[in-house]
């Protein structure tokens, strides 16, 4: 499988924020979001190819208990099923970031669901088009969250994307635990003149404030 980058750090979002973790990031995405924060495996994907043994080798030389498998979109990894199985057996806890727009019967603890706003896509004439018709699939975020333990989260880049947010969640019936927002933005000014108005709209919709804690310490770098 195509892998951008295997490294570690702490989880900087979401429930497991400051959990220290292995990241494997696959390479290439069926979505193409204006402001993706990992072009380097979606507009222009970079990797090199590797095994699932080689894979799961280099993870247990870091000691740690905690997987990420993220992405691009790690759900569309050709092995991605054999990766999750493999990791499960040597008794890791493995948690897949993932768009919701396609799905893989992967071992998983902890479903990371960023469905895509409407915020995400790009003036693109190519892409603009297949993005806005593939970025929320209504069925596989149903079977994702009916089968996994999960967590919801969306990047907010104005206070408006709030009644898309709310509609998503009541037509999938998420209750406020399980979302969290997160500022847009790959700087930690941006990130904290965003979170001025999105921690109360998180307090008014009874929804979860998640920080992006590797933009906040290192920006916008790879491999944090
Ligand atoms: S789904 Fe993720 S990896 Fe794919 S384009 Fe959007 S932000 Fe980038």
């Amino acid at each position: 499988m195509k892998i951008a980058e295997v490294f570690y750090s702490v989880q900087g979002e979401g429930k497991l924020v400051g959990v220290p973790s292995v990241f494997v990031r696959t390479s290439g995405c069926n979505l193409r979001c204006k402001w993706c924060d990992t072009p380097y495996t979606s507009w222009a994907p970079e990797g090199v190819a590797r095994t699932v043994e080689s894979l799961v080798e280099e993870v247990e030389g870091f000691g740690a208990r905690h997987v990420v498998v993220t992405g691009g979109e790690p759900m569309i990894a050709p092995e991605v099923v054999a990766l999750t199985s493999a990791l499960r057996e040597r008794g890791f806890h493995i948690t897949v970031e993932t768009a919701g727009t396609v799905y893989a019967p992967v071992a998983c603890d902890l479903m990371s669901i960023s469905p895509k706003l409407a915020n995400s896509t790009p003036d693109d004439a190519r892409w603009g088009p297949v993005h806005e018709r593939t970025r929320l699939a209504m069925d596989v975020l149903a079977r994702l969250t009916a089968e996994y333990a999960y967590q919801m989260k969306f990047v907010v880049a104005s206070p408006a994307d709030l009644e898309e947010i709310g509609e998503l969640v009541s037509k999938l019936g998420v209750p406020g635990e399980n979302v969290l927002l997160m500022p847009e933005g790959r700087s930690p000014e941006v990130l904290r003149e965003r979170a001025l108005w999105l921690v109360p709209l998180c307090l008014k919709n009874g929804f979860r404030y998640s920080p992006r804690v590797h933009v906040d310490i290192w920006g916008d770098r790879r491999g944090v």
